[in-house]
């Protein structure tokens, strides 16, 4: 098999860039490298920051009109090649076909919202607030924006970023995840088709070296970060260190909680497919299940049976519901946890560790593992997991359930199953999570709404995308105007003026 080269996207072109450092990319379904990962030195930084920062001084007095134009255009041409988005996905993340095509759609609803910006940046008038003077703001783009992407969305997480980021005048640099960079280069593609003026919208690929650069580098004035949380908490600090605004959003634990009262059918099939979906490498998974008092028994034997009918295989295979993990070292991980969970009192109703997919035994499979019984005090509990493990926690109480998930240092999706609108409004007021579902496994809010977490999910004020994307990525400016008539009287006062 050829191994593709995989280059930055520079000044409106694939460039090698002069960094020496490469690294693999897999298949992981196959476990063969595919592709070989240029990855930017400080002169390729230096040369894609400079370019920015002279691209952004005309991006900025481009009319908001033009700018809608590029953003509609490029709405159509990701809708137009959502296929060819899903397969690069598919190929280097693993997810199935139909999930990939998923995540696009949902990177294009922020794309649509980009395109509403006329409406959403309109500025505050007071008209005669004193005499003679009027008082309005407006907002201005921050400069140079970077995002830092992780490896489970390599469209969708760009795509939160990036339609917000320029519509609103910046220009923007993306270091997506070396894991699976390619989808990357086909959005900066496809931008380039719309009409982006070169060096708005560059790819550059890296690892710590690239984001530590970005971290630091003057001339970049705000950093979106999505990742892990140790990491998110690191470029957090080391941003505003370096005078940056930063969000950073981190990892999860996510409990849904499961109430007596709940259509256990409805809840299990949900619950299965939050967990097990894009093999469990979501930020919104499931990974808890909470069950309260005598719901416990009934949805373990029914996760147990929809745990055992998901077929997984290779992402691109029709019948496939489930593809592999990203890496060897994940699948290590996941089954360590399992392991140590086992060894720890918890029951294994189903066990992925030992799936093997035939003709494809070398890829970086683990199957759907359902464990019971787990205790807060189990790695299995405290770790974010991050591969298809559905651990099942009892608990008496709803109050015994939402203090489980305060008590949790991850706060970015939640959600509870239950026939009771008093059950649902007290678990929903009561948690100290960002995004809550009722009935609801995975509460990715509408792109007209922000996505973010509480707690270690999320480091920095503002969620991401929706109307706190558009407040991230501009500074807001208030001006007071006074155009007196020749006979007004306007005497200065040595006085603090007052109105
Ligand atoms: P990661 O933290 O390993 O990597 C994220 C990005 O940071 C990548 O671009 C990577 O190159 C860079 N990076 C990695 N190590 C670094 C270091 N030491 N210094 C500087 N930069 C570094 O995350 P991942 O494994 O790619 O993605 C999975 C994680 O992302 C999970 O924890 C998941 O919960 C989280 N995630 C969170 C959200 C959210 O919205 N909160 C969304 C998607 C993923």
């Amino acid at each position: 098999m050829s191994i593709t080269e995989i280059n930055h996207w520079i000044n409106g072109a694939e460039d090698p860039g002069q960094g020496q450092r490469r690294t693999d990319v897999y298949n992981p379904a196959t476990g063969e490298v595919t592709g070989s990962l240029h990855l930017a030195d400080a002169q390729d930084l230096e040369r894609a920051v400079t370019i920015a920062r002279e691209a952004a001084d005309s991006w900025s007095e481009v009319s908001m009109s033009k700018r809608m134009a590029v953003m509609f255009k490029f709405r159509e041409l990701i809708h137009a090649h959502t296929q060819d988005l899903a397969k690069i996905i598919t190929a280097e993340h693993g997810k199935v076909l139909s999930d990939a095509a998923g995540e696009v759609g949902r990177g294009l609803e922020v794309v649509e919202f980009a395109c509403a910006l006329p409406q959403t940046l309109k500025g505050e008038y007071s008209d005669q607030f004193s005499s003679g003077i009027d008082v309005y703001s407006f907002r201005q783009p921050l400069g140079v924006v970077a995002g830092i992407t992780p490896f489970n969305f390599p469209a969708m997480v760009p795509l939160w970023m990036a339609p917000l980021a320029i519509a609103t005048g910046n220009t923007f640099i993306l270091k997506p995840s070396e894991r699976d960079p390619s989808a990357a280069l086909l959005l900066a593609k496809l931008f380039k088709e719309a009409g982006l003026p070169d060096g708005v919208f560059q790819v550059l690929h890296g690892d710590k070296e690239t984001v530590d650069g970005l971290l630091r580098h003057e001339l970049v004035d705000g950093i979106s970060f999505v990742g892990s949380t140790p990491i998110a908490k690191y470029v957090y600090e080391t941003g505003l260190a370096h005078g940056k605004r930063v969000q950073a959003l981190g990892g999860a634990k996510n409990h849904a909680v499961v109430m007596p009262d709940a259509d256990l059918d409805l809840a299990a099939d949900h619950l299965s497919a939050a967990a097990f979906g894009s093999a469990g490498e979501r930020c919104m998974a499931i990974s808890v299940a909470v069950a309260v008092g005598d719901a416990a028994d009934d949805l373990v034997a029914k996760l147990r049976q929809r745990a055992e009918d998901i077929k997984v295989g290779e992402g691109t295979q029709d019948d496939v519901e489930m593809g592999p993990l990203i890496t060897p070292a994940s699948q290590d991980r996941v089954k360590r946890l399992v392991t140590e969970a086992e060894q720890a009192g918890a029951a294994v109703v189903v066990d992925g560790r030992e799936l093997v997919v035939e003709g494809r035994e070398e890829g970086f499979f683990v199957g759907p593992t359902v464990l019971d019984k787990v205790k807060e005090q189990m790695s299995a509990y405290q770790e974010e997991i991050f591969g298809p493990v559905l651990a099942v926690v009892r608990v008496e109480t709803l109050q015994d359930a939402i203090k489980l998930i305060n008590a949790n240092p991850y706060g970015n999706g939640t959600a509870i199953f239950t026939g009771s609108g008093n059950a649902a409004r007290t678990f929903k007021r009561g948690v100290t999570v960002g995004m809550v579902g009722v009935n609801v496994p995975i509460p990715v809010p509408a792109a007209q709404h922000s996505f973010g977490g509480w707690k270690d999910s999320l480091f920095g004020d503002l969620h991401i995308y929706g109307p706190d994307g558009v407040k991230f990525y501009t500074r807001g400016k208030v001006i007071t105007e006074r155009w007196p008539h020749e006979n007004d009287e306007v005497a200065a006062s040595m006085n603090f003026p007052s109105h």
